[in-house]
């Protein structure tokens, strides 16, 4: 049986350095290729095939220079045998190697930095929710590498609501708690999701960064171009998926925004805020405060002890998509962050954190804005 490794495919991500094929077991030596044009590098995704019943080592040698090394202590790789059930695989960090054990039934194997979420998804996701009723569907323009971006938009409230997810690419997690947030918003018998839709307009971008996903990346769009750092000042030439999203949330206005991601390195889900833009409001901080501590009471899965540190005043970067939102509209606004590792504070050893919990949390999140949404 001849035994190959390949990531020729929607997100995939490795480079083959060597396979040993010995008695005692396969061995391969492997590295995660850099985003095109940038020196980002973490995700991975390739395909697996002739292990049947073998004994499966792989070593991915240049993780430590990827762009959080710290991400890797205590992180867990991810595999699958039929794509839809993504298991933690045994996993081991040192000196730089990332080395995945794995024994599998079938012939083929897939392994991935995280439960992968393809573009052929995203347009199932997105053909899916379009025919939800009063669900309108808007193209906003296309990428770099021509694929579409997409915006929809739900309810019929005055309150501005902007979700918009996966700015960095390899943050699957953040497409999985769309799917959860669609899921509730469009479920007509929810009552949460009947609140919300007299009381708020939804302006929904799944994914914010289509060539980056198909070309398995990890931070950047097809220019290599980080897209939470062009917030101030998006172009079409480097960055037509900001300039597209800003200009749409300048004709509706924002009065509450999440930016949905996963964080490499700090095992729990976190949120960050607004601190330190010039315009800052007692009123918008207070909000922000009162959305987080909610949603900490509401689910074990969020916690505040943990996170980013917080700009001093006047400090804030606004290049990132949350200050600027609330700087610019004087929006509540504020970033997700999911874990790859998973939840330290409840430990699933079979999965993680995963599509599911991350499913669950966008429900959770929606619940906790129908509580506030009088105020925001
Ligand atoms: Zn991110």
């Amino acid at each position: 049986m001849t035994i190959s490794i390949t990531s020729a495919f929607d997100s995939g991500n490795i480079k083959v350095l060597s396979i040993n094929d010995t008695p005692d077991g396969v061995r391969a030596e492997l590295e995660i290729v850099r985003d095109h044009q940038s020196d980002f590098y973490q995700w991975f995704h390739f395909r697996v095939a002739g292990v049947a019943g073998r004994e499966v080592e792989l070593a991915i040698v240049n993780c430590g220079a990827s762009a959080y090394p710290g991400g890797w202590p205590g992180y867990r790789a991810r595999f699958s045998e039929d794509r839809d059930s993504w298991l933690l695989a045994d996993t081991g960090y040192a000196d730089g190697t990332l080395t995945i054990r794995l024994a599998p039934d079938s012939n083929a194997v897939w392994v991935a930095y995280f439960a992968p979420y393809s573009m052929e998804r995203h347009h199932d996701l997105v053909a899916w929710a379009a025919c939800q009723p009063g669900v309108a569907h808007r193209e906003l323009g296309l990428t770099l590498d021509g694929q579409p971006l997409d915006l929809l938009t739900v309810g019929e409230g005055e309150k501005r609501v902007w979700l918009y997810a996966r700015q960095h690419p390899g943050e699957t997690m953040a497409e999985w708690w769309m799917e959860g947030v669609l899921e509730r918003l469009l479920d007509e018998e929810d009552a949460v999701a009947r609140l919300l839709r007299a009381k708020a307009t939804f302006h929904i971008v799944p994914n914010m960064n289509p060539d980056g996903s198909r070309r398995g990346h990890l931070r950047t769009n097809a220019a290599g171009v980080n897209l939470n750092r062009e917030w101030h000042e998006p172009s079409m030439a480097q960055s037509p998926e900001v300039f597209l999203v800003r200009a749409a949330m300048d004709e509706t206005g924002v009065d509450f925004a999440m930016d949905v991601h996963g964080d490499e390195a700090i095992a729990a889900v976190f949120i960050a805020g607004f601190e330190g833009i010039p315009s800052i409001t007692e009123r918008q901080l207070s909000l922000y405060h009162r959305y987080r501590d909610t949603l900490a009471a509401r689910t074990p899965d969020f916690q505040t002890r943990l996170g980013y540190p917080v700009a001093g005043d006047g400090r804030a970067n606004l290049s990132m998509s949350t200050n600027q939102l609330a700087e610019r509209f004087g929006a509540v606004s504020m970033t997700l962050e999911m874990p790859f590792k998973d939840n330290d504070d409840l430990p699933d050893a079979d999965f993680g954190w995963s599509p599911a919990r991350s499913i669950q949390l966008g429900k959770d999140c929606l619940a906790v804005l129908a509580e506030m949404i009088d105020e925001i």
